[in-house]
């Protein structure tokens, strides 16, 4: 059975491990990446790295190479791809699984303000603060470019690329983060506003709690929706599982 992953979050190098070790014998794990990040972490069993060339290329891919599953483990944010995947997977019948971990819920102390995008986010932040940390990643700078007033601190894994913010300083790392980490981020920088995507999961989640217990405002971006008729697991274990009920 040939199980294709689309990757690049830490959900989907989890479900490559537990596909590819003990847990469903003799499936054969492909895990695909963007090639978005210059170093990856990489997943147990086949890597491959690129696009396919849209849903018609995907839908080549998965007929070429005998796929009879696909698992979308892409990050939330990742639309294009996921929408892709449940064309080509419409395309060539072959079962689609979308794996999306759980978004995150505010709670006591939190001042949160949600945004439908990273310009309704940009839109929002001269009411709301003028020391940025912005954690929506490098790429969709340009929609906080135009806002000269405001200091960014902007943090992703590779530096990114011009348009971006005119005062910006650039944090190059990468999660998990830790609460003592985040706190000092906070402090160091004067930061009087975090912008997030709801990307939910536990490796960036110490910056929500840093910003309540400092009382810093959070600008979160929402999540664009899962394509209708995907089914939706929220652990690798569950998407795990679902590969061995489709093997009967
Ligand atoms: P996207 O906008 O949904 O996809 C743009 C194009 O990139 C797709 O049309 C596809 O090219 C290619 N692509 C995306 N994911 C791919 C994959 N896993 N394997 C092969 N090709 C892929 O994606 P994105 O938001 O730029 O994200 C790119 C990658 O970074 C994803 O794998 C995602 O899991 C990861 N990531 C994204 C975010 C985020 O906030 N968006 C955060 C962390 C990690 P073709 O049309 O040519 O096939």
């Amino acid at each position: 059975m040939h199980v294709l992953i689309l990757g690049g979050t830490g959900e989907a190098r989890r479900l490559a491990g537990l596909l590819h070790e003990a847990q469903v014998p003799g499936a054969r794990v492909t895990s695909s990446l963007a090639g978005r990040v210059a170093a990856p972490r990489l997943p147990a069993g086949e890597v491959r790295i690129g696009g396919f060339g849209g849903a018609d290329g995907l839908a080549d891919w998965l007929r070429t190479h005998a796929v009879d599953a696909l698992i979308d483990a892409t990050h939330p944010f990742a639309r294009t791809i996921s929408f892709n995947a449940a064309a080509a997977a419409a395309l060539a019948h072959v079962p689609l699984l979308a794996l999306r971990r759980p978004g995150w819920a505010a709670g006591p102390g939190d001042d949160w303000h949600a945004a439908g995008s990273l310009e309704e986010a940009a839109a929002l932040l001269p009411e709301i603060g003028r020391r940025v940390f912005l954690t929506t990643g490098r790429m969709g700078l340009a929609a906080f470019a135009p806002l000269d007033a405001l200091w960014f601190l902007m943090r992703s894994v590779d530096a990114p690329e011009p348009p971006f913010p005119a005062r910006m300083e650039v944090l190059l790392d990468r999660g998990p983060f830790t609460l003592e980490g985040e706190r000092e981020v906070l402090r160091a920088h004067a930061v009087d506003v975090l912008v997030t995507k709801d990307s939910g999961g536990a490796a960036t989640a110490p910056k929500l709690t840093a910003a309540r217990e400092a009382r810093i405002p959070v600008v979160v971006v929402r999540r664009p929706p899962v394509p209708d008729g995907v089914e939706v697991a929220a652990t690798p274990e569950e998407a795990a599982a679902w590969v061995r009920g489709l093997r009967g």
